[in-house]
C-alpha cells in the first residue's frame, strides 16, 4: 500500500520562500523512486500572513496544521526597521513561531551542528581545532522558561518604564525533554553535556535536581555539567568535546546560533520541533532581510530540515541519508553558497543551483 503524507508548507518571509521552493523539489524526487505520496498545502505564516491576513498565524493556517501528518515552516520576520510596521503582538516570533510551538507543545528542538572534514574549511576554526569535522546535537528546550512566561510592562511609582518576564519552568517540563536528550546520547557516544546556570539561576539548580533524577534510568550516558557561558567557550576551543548537549529555551537559542557561527554559516542549520503528537521542521536561523530576493541563501537548512522530517516522521532513515549525501556531495564537488565561500577556492552557485546540483544527485542516490 501507498504510504501518503500531508504536510503543511508554510514559506515564511524574506528568502524563506526562496529556500522552500528548493526544499520541496525533494519531495518530488522521493516519490518518483518510492512507493509514498506527498500532498503538500501551502500556508500563509509570519510578517506576509499578517500583512494578507492581518494576523501572523492566520486561522485557515491553524485548521491545516492541525490535520496535517507534519509541518514544514520556513524562516519568518523582516528586518528591524520593517519590523516596527507591526503590531508588537503580531511581529514574527510573538504573532507566529510561539504560537506555533505553544500549540503542538514542540518542546524538544533537534539542532545538529554538523560539519564532515570535507566541508571543515568552510569553518572559521583553524583546522587543528576542528579536526575530524564538528558532530554536535543540541537539544533545546523550546516551549518553556523566558520565552514563554508571562511578562507585564508599565510605568513604577517612581514614574519609570519598566519591564517583567518570567522564566518558569515545571519538573515536568525538564524531565521530559532531558529524556529525549538522553535517549539521544544512548543512540550515540553516550555522552551528555548538560549546560546551565545553577550558580545564578534558581532555574538551573532545579534543572540539575531533575537531571539527577532522571539519570538514574541511563546509567549508561556519562553526564558532563558545564556552565552556559563556560561552553560558549568551549564551542569555539574545543567543539570536538561534545557529542549530544541539552539545555533549556534561551540557552539553546544563543548557543546554537553559535553552532552555526563554528560551522561558517547559519545556512547549514536545520532543525526539527517534536511534540507527543505532531512535530514541525524549520532553520534554525532567521528570515536573512539581508540577503532576500537575490537568490544567494543557503538553501542546506531548509534541505535538511526536509531530511529531518523524512527520517523522524515518515521513518524514511534511508531517504533521508540520501538527502544528507546529495547535499555533501554537491559542497565536495568544490561548489559553495555565497555565504560559505569567504577566503575560500569553492564554485560560488546560487540557491537554485544548488537545489539543481542536490536534485540531480539524490536521483542518482535513490535510483541505486
Ligand atoms: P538571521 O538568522 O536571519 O540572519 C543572520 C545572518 O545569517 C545574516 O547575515 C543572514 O544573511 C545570514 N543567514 C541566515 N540564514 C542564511 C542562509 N540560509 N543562507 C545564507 N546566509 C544566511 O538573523 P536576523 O537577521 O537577526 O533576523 C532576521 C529576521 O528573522 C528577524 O525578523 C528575526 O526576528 C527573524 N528570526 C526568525 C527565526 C525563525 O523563523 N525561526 C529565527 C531567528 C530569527
Amino acid at each position: 500500500m501507498t504510504n501518503a503524507y500531508k504536510i503543511a508548507v508554510l514559506p515564511g518571509d524574506a528568502i524563506g520562500p526562496e529556500i522552500m521552493a528548493q526544499a520541496l523539489r525533494v519531495f518530488d524526487v522521493v516519490r518518483q523512486h518510492r512507493d509514498v505520496e506527498f500532498e503538500l498545502i501551502e500556508c500563509p505564516f509570519g510578517a506576509s500572513a499578517y500583512f494578507s491576513h492581518g494576523q501572523a498565524f492566520p486561522e485557515e493556517t491553524k485548521v491545516v496544521c492541525d490535520q496535517v501528518d507534519a509541518i514544514l515552516k520556513g524562516p519568518v520576520g523582516l528586518s528591524h526597521a520593517e519590523s516596527l510596521k507591526i503590531p508588537v503582538e503580531e511581529q514574527a516570533e510573538r504573532g507566529a513561531i510561539l504560537p506555533l510551538r505553544a500549540r503542538y507543545n514542540t518542546f524538544a528542538n533537534f539542532r545538529p551542528i554538523f560539519l564532515s572534514k570535507d566541508m571543515a574549511h568552510f569553518s572559521p576554526l583553524k583546522p587543528e581545532i576542528i579536526r575530524d569535522g564538528i558532530d554536535i546535537l543540541l537539544i533545546r528546550e523550546l516551549v518553556g522558561g523566558l520565552y514563554f512566561g508571562a511578562k507585564e510592562r508599565g510605568t513604577n511609582d517612581a514614574g519609570l518604564r519598566y519591564v517583567k518576564e518570567t522564566l518558569e519552568y515545571d519538573e515536568a517540563q525538564i524531565r521530559q525533554v532531558q529524556r529525549v536528550a538522553f535517549e539521544q546520547a544512548q543512540l550515540r557516544k553516550k555522552r551528555l553535556h548538560n549546560i546551565h546556570k545553577s550558580n545564578v539561576l534558581l532555574s538551573s539548580v532545579l534543572w540539575n535536581e531533575v537531571l539527577e533524577e532522571v539519570r538514574v534510568d541511563y546509567p549508561d550516558v556519562e553526564v558532563v555539567h558545564l556552565l552556559v557561558d563556560a561552553a560558549a567557550t568551549a564551542l569555539c576551543l574545543n567543539p570536538g568535546q561534545f557529542d549530544v548537549m541539552v539545555m533549556e529555551n534561551m540557552f539553546g537559542d544563543i548557543l546554537s546560533d553559535q553552532g552555526g557561527g563554528i560551522l561558517g554559516s547559519l545556512g547549514l542549520m536545520p532543525s526539527a520541533c517534536i511534540g507527543p503528537d505532531k512535530a514541525y521542521y524549520e532553520p534554525s536561523h532567521g528570515s536573512a532581510p539581508d540577503i532576500a530576493g537575490q537568490n544567494i541563501a543557503n538553501p542546506y537548512s531548509m534541505i535538511g530540515s526536509v531530511a529531518m522530517m523524512l527520517e523522524m516522521s515518515f521513518a524514511m532513515a534511508d531517504e533521508s541519508r540520501a538527502v544528507w549525501d546529495a547535499m555533501r556531495s554537491v559542497f565536495e564537488a568544490g561548489y559553495s553558497t555565497a555565504d560559505l565561500s569567504a577566503g575560500g577556492s569553492a564554485k560560488v552557485v546560487s540557491t537554485d543551483e544548488f537545489g539543481d546540483r542536490v536534485m540531480a544527485r539524490l536521483d542518482e542516490l535513490l535510483a541505486n
